[in-house]
C-alpha cells in the first residue's frame, strides 16, 4: 500500500474527527478500524448529549465511598465488580488520588475550556457542512429531588461561571412547561437546572456523516483491519502491522478508545486509562418531542432520558468490569422502571420489547481529562480517555490533535491534556 504521512487506528469519535480535521489541513491521511463502520464501538449509541454543563470527572471528592458501597449494591448507577479489581489496582489508585477538591476543581475547569471549545466547533462544522444526526439545540435540564444534590451541582455551576458557563435555576412550575412529560413527578422534584447552551443529537450519525466528508475530500478508510502492532525504528514510528498488512506511515495517531493502553503496552507505553461500561436502551415514541423536547438528567437516579428525533435514548450506570460488553438484564429493566417513574406517560407510548439495548465502554484516565498529546516515541500521537464526555469533547479534540501534530497555533493550552502533564495536587 502507499505510504501515508497520517494513520490513524480507531474510526470511532476520536478516530474519525481527527481524520477529518487533518485532511482539512492538507495532510494524507488513511483510517482503519478493527469493525465494518465508523463509530461501531463505544461512540454507537450514547446518551447523545453534548454537555459544557458536565466538565465534571467521576473522581470528585468522597467518590471511594461510594465505590466501595457498590461493591455490596448491584443495583448503583456506579458499580465496581470484585473481578475487575486486580486490573484497576495502579490505575484505581491514581483514580482516588486524584479526587482532591484541588485536582477536581482544576479538571472542572480545563475540561470546561475543551468542552465549550468543542461545542463551538462541533456547532460550527454542523451548519457548514449541514449535517444530519437528530441535532437539537434546545439544552439539557438536570432534575433534582434533594436539596444537597441541588446545592452540589449549583455550587460547581458558580464557580465555572467565570469561565463563562451559563445555566439558569428554574422551579417545578417551569420544569413542567419546559418539559410537559414530568408533570407526574413534580410534587418530588425540588429544582432544576436549565443549561440552555447545550445541545444533543445522535453520535454515531455524526460520524457515518463526517466520515463520508472524509472520503469525498480525499481520505481512506479500512474497515476490518485490526492494528496489532505499531512499529517503530531507530525510536521512531515507521507503520502499523495489521492482520493484513504493514501499511507506512510518518505519524500514528492512536484513537481505539479503551482499547488504546493495550497497542501502547506492546511498544513499552503505559497510558491511565481502563474501561467503564455503560449501557443504553432506545425505543421508537411517536411525537417525542412534544413530551420531551429535550435530554433529562434525573441527578438522583443517575438516568438520563434523550429525543433523537422519534427515538428515545435512555442511559444510566457504570461499571468499572473489565472489558466485558455483555448486557445485564437487571439493568435494562432498572432503566424501564426509572422511565415508568419519572416520565409514565412516556413509558406507556413504549412497546418494552422494541428497545434496543445496548452497551459500550467509556476509555476513562484517572485524573479526569482526555490525553491528547504526542507521546514519548517519535511520530506516535494519542487522542483518548475523553470517558463519559468524548461525543461533548470530539471536535475540540479532533482540532487539537490536528494543531498540534500540524505545527499549529492551538486555541487550547496543549499541555493542559498532554500525556506528560503535571498532575501534582
Ligand atoms: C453508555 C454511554 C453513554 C455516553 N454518553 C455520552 C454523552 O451523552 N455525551 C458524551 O459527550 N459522551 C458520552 N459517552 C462517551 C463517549 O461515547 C465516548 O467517550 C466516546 O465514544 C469514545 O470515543 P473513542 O473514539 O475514543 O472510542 P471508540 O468509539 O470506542 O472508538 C475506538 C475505535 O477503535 C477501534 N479499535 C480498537 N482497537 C483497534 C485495533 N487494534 N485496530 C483497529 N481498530 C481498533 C474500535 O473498533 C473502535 O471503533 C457515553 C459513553 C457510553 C458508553
Amino acid at each position: 500500500m502507499k505510504k501515508t504521512e497520517n494513520l490513524v487506528i480507531g474510526a470511532g469519535l476520536m478516530g474519525i474527527t481527527t481524520a477529518y480535521e487533518l485532511i482539512k489541513r492538507g495532510q494524507s491521511v488513511t483510517v482503519i478500524d478493527q469493525l465494518s463502520a465508523p463509530a461501531s464501538s463505544a461512540s454507537y449509541a450514547n446518551a447523545g448529549m453534548l454537555t459544557p454543563s458536565m466538565p465534571e470527572p467521576w473522581n470528585g471528592p468522597g467518590v471511594y465511598k461510594n465505590l466501595v458501597k457498590s461493591l455490596f449494591n448491584p443495583q448503583a448507577s456506579m458499580r465496581l465488580r470484585w473481578n475487575a479489581i486486580p486490573d484497576l489496582m495502579s490505575w484505581g489508585i491514581k483514580f482516588l488520588r486524584y479526587s482532591s477538591q484541588a485536582h477536581f476543581d482544576r479538571a472542572c475547569r480545563d475540561n470546561f475550556y475543551l468542552t465549550s471549545y468543542s461545542l463551538k466547533k462541533t456547532q460550527e462544522l454542523s451548519e457548514k457542512l449541514g449535517l444530519e444526526y437528530s441535532r437539537g439545540t434546545e439544552g439539557t435540564l438536570s432534575i433534582f429531588q434533594e436539596q444537597e444534590d441541588f446545592q452540589g451541582k449549583s455550587n460547581l455551576c458558580d464557580s465555572l461561571r467565570q469561565y463563562g458557563m451559563k445555566c439558569r435555576v428554574i422551579g417545578p412550575d417551569e420544569i413542567i412547561s419546559l418539559v410537559p412529560a414530568l408533570e407526574k413527578m413534580k410534587s418530588k422534584i425540588y429544582k432544576g437546572i436549565h443549561f440552555f447552551n447545550d445541545e444533543f443529537g445522535d453520535a454515531h450519525l455524526f460520524c457515518t456523516e463526517i466520515e463520508k466528508e472524509f472520503i469525498r475530500s480525499g481520505g481512506r478508510v479500512q474497515y476490518n483491519e485490526t492494528a496489532e502492532e505499531i512499529v517503530i525504528h531507530d525510536d521512531e514510528v515507521v507503520g502499523v502491522k495489521t492482520n493484513n498488512e504493514f501499511i507506512e506511515a510518518d505519524r500514528v495517531v492512536l484513537a481505539a478508545g479503551a482499547v488504546s493502553p493495550k497497542i501502547l503496552k506492546k511498544v513499552g507505553l503505559n497510558l491511565d486509562v481502563k474501561p467503564a461500561k455503560g449501557y443504553s436502551l432506545t425505543v421508537h415514541v411517536d411525537n417525542l418531542k412534544e413530551q420531551l423536547p429535550l435530554p433529562v438528567l434525573d441527578d438522583s437516579q443517575n438516568i438520563v432520558f434523550t429525543p433523537l428525533g422519534n427515538r428515545l435514548r435512555m442511559v444510566s450506570t457504570a461499571e468499572f468490569a473489565g472489558f466485558d460488553t455483555s448486557i445485564d438484564q437487571n439493568r435494562i429493566e432498572m432503566m424501564f422502571k426509572s422511565l415508568k417513574k419519572i416520565l409514565p406517560g412516556v413509558h406507556e407510548l413504549v412497546n418494552e420489547s422494541d428497545a434496543i439495548p445496548w452497551a459500550g465502554l467509556r476509555p476513562m484516565s484517572s485524573d479526569g481529562k482526555p490525553f491528547i498529546g504526542w507521546s514519548e516515541i517519535k511520530g506516535l500521537f494519542v487522542n483518548c480517555g475523553q470517558g463519559p464526555l468524548g461525543w461533548t469533547l470530539a471536535m475540540g479534540s479532533a482540532n487539537l490533535a490536528a494543531d498540534i501534530i500540524t505545527e499549529r497555533e492551538a486555541s487550547i493550552d496543549p499541555e493542559l491534556f498532554s500525556l506528560s502533564r503535571s498532575r501534582s495536587s
